[in-house]
């Protein structure tokens, strides 16, 4: 379960989150919708401590990510984590991005291990044959020792999602997954997010893709200048009842 309380986060003073509590229980599917610079990113990058809060708390299954509670004489505060346990922390949180970010210079066996091995500690040949498992339920049997530049946007990507599973993360966060692909190999990915989503899986995810989210979402957040302004099912957001600045978004998208 994730716990997003009273989150806010500001850029040289500018509020990009401007309070924001959102709970996401296990298995759900989330999909974030809202305008560009609506804060989208920023909330997926607290979610695992790439940004850090200026107020508020996140909690993933009981454990405040990237600070701890210190009982103090005026009340509890909070401390920053060291880095160490940020990085065991983050192996707990997946994160699928728009430009794939897989190494150029590792093989796509090699990128999907480099985290289980060195973080987790797992022993090569272990990691090595989840490592197959997954690539099979992405789809790319076969493409274990290509390097990324031999493989398609669509296959790199699905790479991506089987090295982010391979921490066996407790939440995957997909920050507009598709939208750097060709339209054609975009429905590929689409497909092993939908296979994901019915395993059970958590899942939080920004997309522009209307259609996938009304599909798949448990819920769908609409955020608007840091602000969750509208959520619900997805019956609820594109029915008559959603507010009215998600109607006004929707018609500028569908
Ligand atoms: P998009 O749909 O375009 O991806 P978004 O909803 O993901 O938008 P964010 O990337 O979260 O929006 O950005 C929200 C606002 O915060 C924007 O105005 C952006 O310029 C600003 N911002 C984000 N990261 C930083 C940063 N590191 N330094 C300064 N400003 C930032
Ligand atoms: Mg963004």
């Amino acid at each position: 379960r994730v716990s997003i309380e009273s989150v806010h986060k500001s850029f040289a003073g500018t509020e990009v989150l401007n309070g924001i509590d959102l709970q996401i229980g296990p298995g759900e599917v989330t999909v974030v919708l809202g305008p560009s610079g609506s804060g989208k990113s920023t909330l997926l990058r607290t979610i695992n401590h790439l940004e850090k809060l200026d107020r508020g708390s996140i909690d993933i299954d009981g454990e405040l990510v990237g600070y701890r509670r210190r009982a103090g004489k005026r009340g509890a505060s909070l401390q920053e984590l060291p880095e160490r346990e940020v990085l065991r922390q983050r192996t707990r949180v997946g994160m699928v991005f728009q430009n794939f970010n897989l190494f150029p210079h590792l093989t796509v066996l090699e990128n999907i291990i480099e985290a289980p091995v060195s973080a987790l500690r797992q022993p090569k040949a272990q990691a090595s044959s989840r490592a197959l498992e997954l690539l099979a339920r992405v789809g790319l049997q076969g493409k274990a020792g290509a390097y990324p530049r031999q493989l398609s946007g669509g296959q790199q990507q699905r790479v991506a999602i089987a090295r982010a599973l391979a921490l066996e993360p407790k939440v995957l966060l997909f920050d507009e997954p598709t939208s750097a692909l060709d339209p054609e190999l975009v429905n590929e990915v689409l497909d092993v997010i939908k296979d994901l989503a019915r395993s059970g899986t958590t899942l939080i995810i920004v997309s522009h893709e209307i259609g996938f989210a009304r599909e798949i979402a448990d819920r769908i957040v609409f955020l608007d200048q840091g602000q969750v302004v509208d959520q619900g099912p997805p019956a609820h957001i594109f029915g008559p009842q959603a507010h009215p600045r998600t109607r006004a978004f929707l018609a500028k998208v569908l």
